[in-house]
């Protein structure tokens, strides 16, 4: 911990430290913070969409970004909805210094994947059993949320000053694929640009300096539609099955590898190219398919591109010499971040004071916007938050202890960053 002065030594209770005053302040709102966090479990805010089809005027996020600027409100801050439409607000608000040297976003998503199927049990329930909170975005990421509002609710309560500027940024539409125009993107399009950025994603075990990037993408294939009875199809004039060609670009783009550099983050990973993971085709069983989509993932490392999939898909399909139109779903490239980052040893320092160890750094798996910063060069760790578990539906809960314990962290770690 650093201390700025000696007056935030002394705070409202004489005799306290900093730190102290923090773990005070955080325990005594935690009831409150559970609440809060239960409120937005049980109001829904699934996204179904990809990047391609999601809607600039439905109301995907609900009633969330709502919840959350008016929180903030009544904390003290002065909120505002920064977003490409009314129905899809981002919520954003500033503390601290706004002419300090640094400044530091906290970013997180107000989206939740859809519940995976209709077996599960109240995924909205937001109850609390046995420590931990339930429900559908409990971990991924409405417990990061709430544990931004409360940590700079406690940094209030502690009377602390920052020297630098806090940015809290609470976006749609991350779900969707991680590389929507309409969240973090559009925030930094509008001049909402921190020097440095932590998208809080579950876990407390590791700081993640790194992510895979992925592309994903579907190929069509289109055919003449005939009745399977008609003497025109039996005589072979009418009709050209687009399945059949379809299992043809199937079979040519089994075992295709993706070429790539070694980095030493994600050291032992490869890039993987996986077609098809969902398929659509046919209308009848007595019915030569007119139509047949297939879709592809791939998960990329650092230095590999959409692009250069591409080239690699059409170089191979154009020797098959089958029609085939390829239509992009989503791009985010692999990033990653120097592990020595004044960000990272920030986190790490703060986090040990917590928890009582540092957190390794580790790259991560699943993607976050976090590409978004990165690539602007504004240093970003894409992973550190409350531990839980069943994530994406399955019976989801995040552990509160583990959430007051990370609020308490994110407190001290803005504290020390920004302090
Ligand atoms: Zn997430």
């Amino acid at each position: 911990m650093r201390l700025t002065g000696g007056v935030e030594w002394l705070l409202n209770v004489p005799g306290l430290t900093v730190s102290t005053s923090i773990a005070r302040a955080v325990k005594t709102s935690f009831d409150e913070e559970v609440a809060f966090l239960s409120k937005l479990v049980k109001t829904k805010s699934a996204n179904p969409y990809s990047p391609t089809d999601s809607p600039l005027h439905e109301a995907v996020e609900g009633e969330v970004p709502t919840l959350i600027f008016e929180k903030l409100r009544e904390i003290g801050l002065s909120p505002r909805y920064l977003g490409v439409s009314r129905e899809r607000p981002n919520v954003v608000a500033e503390w601290g210094d706004k002419r300090g040297r640094l400044s530091l976003m906290l970013n997180g998503h107000m989206d939740t994947l859809p519940p995976e199927s209709k077996d599960v049990v109240s995924p909205y329930s937001g109850a609390v059993r046995n420590g931990k909170l339930f429900g559908l975005g409990a971990l991924d990421m409405k417990g990061t949320l709430a544990a931004y509002v409360f940590a700079v609710k406690a940094l209030m309560a502690a009377k602390v000053k920052l020297s630098g500027k806090l940015l809290l940024g609470f976006v749609v539409d991350e779900e969707a694929g991680a590389c929507s125009n309409l969240g973090t993107k559009y925030l930094l399009e509008q001049g909402c640009v921190p020097k440095a950025c932590l998208i809080g994603e579950h876990g407390s075990q590791y700081v993640r300096v790194g992510q895979r990037g992925s592309y994903r993408f579907k190929i069509i294939t289109k055919g003449e539609a005939v009745h399977t009875g008609v003497s025109a199809w039996e005589r072979g004039e009418k009709g050209h099955n687009a399945i059949v060609d379809m299992a043809k670009i199937i079979e040519t783009l089994q075992g295709l590898e993706v070429p790539f550099k070694q980095s030493k983050l994600f050291e032992g990973r490869r890039p993987v190219l996986t077609f098809p993971t969902r398929i659509v085709g046919g209308r009848a069983i007595n019915v030569v398919p007119e139509q047949c989509e297939a879709y592809g993932d791939v998960r990329l490392l650092p230095g590999n591109s959409d692009a250069q999939v591409k080239l690699l898909l059409v170089e191979k399909l154009v020797k098959l010499g089958v029609p085939y139109e390829l239509i992009d779903l989503g791009y985010a490239p692999a990033v990653e971040i120097d592990p020595r980052e004044p960000l990272v040893l920030s986190l790490q320092r703060t986090a040990k004071q917590v928890l009582g160890y540092t957190p390794e750094t580790k790259v991560s798996g699943p993607g976050t916007d976090g590409w978004m910063m990165v690539k602007r060069d504004i240093p970003t760790i894409v992973g550190f938050g409350p531990d839980g578990g069943g994530e994406h539906g399955r019976g989801e809960w995040v552990d509160l202890e583990s959430l007051r314990k990370v609020t308490e962290v994110y407190a001290r770690f803005i504290y020390d960053y920004l302090g």
